[in-house]
């Protein structure tokens, strides 16, 4: 299928890039090709791409400046980034929300077998963290809370800072978030909204950006042990030749993420919802009472299979998901919407439909008239 026909309605796993990410990517490897940390970087115009990446994420989050973004290979090596750090600080709790995203509870759960306390802050059947619950879980011990900014699969909106304040007022652990899912769909201030977050992991590829790129903020203060010991470069914290190409991408996609192109989203998610529901009154449309990012739906079906109509739809050329399949060979309905106390087999019939800036009504209208056509024509699997 080529890129032209694609219906691509599954922008939480990655988003197409921007035309103007691929020209200036483009031109980077025409043009500043030179080693970006050596030091005639200024003379070649290879510093550029770096410099300019910070430059765009710094006033995308509201960030006191550039220099508190170390570039990464994207938001996992972030978030395990974050996990390393906490884990120098000897033995401590751990807190991260139930329904963190793998590359969270992943290393998570690699600590907890390491000795240390782990142990998850619960959400309610909405999808949202429980604060009071929080608090009490916090400890003089606690080294770290991570909560991720917006659900991936719900696109549920976490209270980040008023998590981050019960956080610095109870205790002397690390406040960490991962915003891979915020990025681009909701308004971010690192200086005004959330003065108590000190880190905040994030992703090119998922706001029209390059794959492979992605970073870390650390808030001015913090010291955080470096990750990837080698020839010193982004201040000896992340060594490795940067990915200039991919920083340039980044840059161009950081400066396109404004927050007009989401009205327009939203609307049109507002109304395949509204057209969903009123085909399909049994639907259930998960967190659709909290706030949520304003590009997601996560809907389960009573009935039925939710690969098996991932799989159906993908043969027609509308790209969804189940939302909880996106690491390679996992089985199983989502753990997050299990956390939520979401029934088995009602999570078993769950499709996500994730819109990006650059989706269209035709779009959503050729997903309802499918969506409409299966439910004249009952699979097997109904009964
Ligand atoms: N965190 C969240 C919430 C995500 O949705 C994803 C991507 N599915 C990641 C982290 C991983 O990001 P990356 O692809 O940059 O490693």
């Amino acid at each position: 299928v080529s890129r032209g026909s694609l219906i691509y309605l599954d922008n939480n796993a990655t988003t197409r890039p921007f035309d103007e990410v691929i020209e200036s990517m483009r031109r980077c490897m025409e043009d500043h090709y030179a080693n970006p940390s050596a030091e005639t970087s200024a003379f070649t115009g290879a510093d550029r791409p770096s410099i300019e990446a910070a430059s765009a994420m710094a006033t995308l989050l509201g960030a006191e400046d550039g220099e508190c973004f170390t570039f990464t290979s994207g938001a996992t090596e972030s978030n395990n980034w974050v996990f390393h750090a906490a884990g120098m600080r000897g033995a401590g709790r751990i807190l991260i929300s139930a329904i963190e995203h793998a590359s969270v509870s992943g290393p998570a759960e690699a600590f907890a077998q390491r000795g240390f306390q782990v142990l998850p802050i619960p959400v309610s059947s909405f999808g949202v963290i429980d604060l009071e619950a929080l608090e009490s879980l916090l400890t003089e011990e606690t080294i770290l809370v991570s909560i991720l900014a917006a659900h991936n699969e719900t696109g549920a909106v976490q209270p980040v800072a008023e998590a981050s304040q019960i956080v610095k007022a109870r205790s002397a652990a690390l406040f960490h978030t991962d915003a891979t899912q915020a990025l681009g769909k909701l308004p971010i201030n690192l200086t005004e909204a959330w003065p108590e977050v000190d880190l905040l992991s994030f992703s090119a590829h998922k706001f029209h950006g390059p794959k492979g790129i992605g970073g870390l903020y650390i808030r001015p203060g913090v010291q955080l042990p470096p990750f990837i010991l080698g020839g010193g470069q982004q201040l000896g914290l992340r060594s490795g030749t940067m990915n200039s190409p991919a920083l340039a991408g980044l840059a161009a996609a950081a400066r396109l993420s404004d927050n007009e192109g989401l009205v327009r989203t939203e609307k049109l998610r507002d109304r395949f919802e509204r057209e969903l529901l009123e085909a399909f009154q049994e639907a259930v449309i998960h967190a659709k009472q909290s706030l949520r990012i304003p590009n997601t739906s996560l809907i389960s079906f009573p009935d039925l299979d939710g690969e098996e109509l991932v799989a159906e739809l993908a043969a027609a050329g509308i790209i969804t998901s189940t939302g909880s399949a996106c690491s390679a060979g996992a089985v199983g309905p989502s753990a997050s919407l299990l956390a939520m106390g979401v029934d088995y087999t009602l999570a078993e019939g769950t499709i996500r439909i994730s819109l990006s800036r650059l989706s269209q009504e035709f779009e959503i209208e050729a997903l309802l008239k499918h969506l409409t056509a299966k439910r004249m024509r009952p699979s097997a699997h109904q009964s």
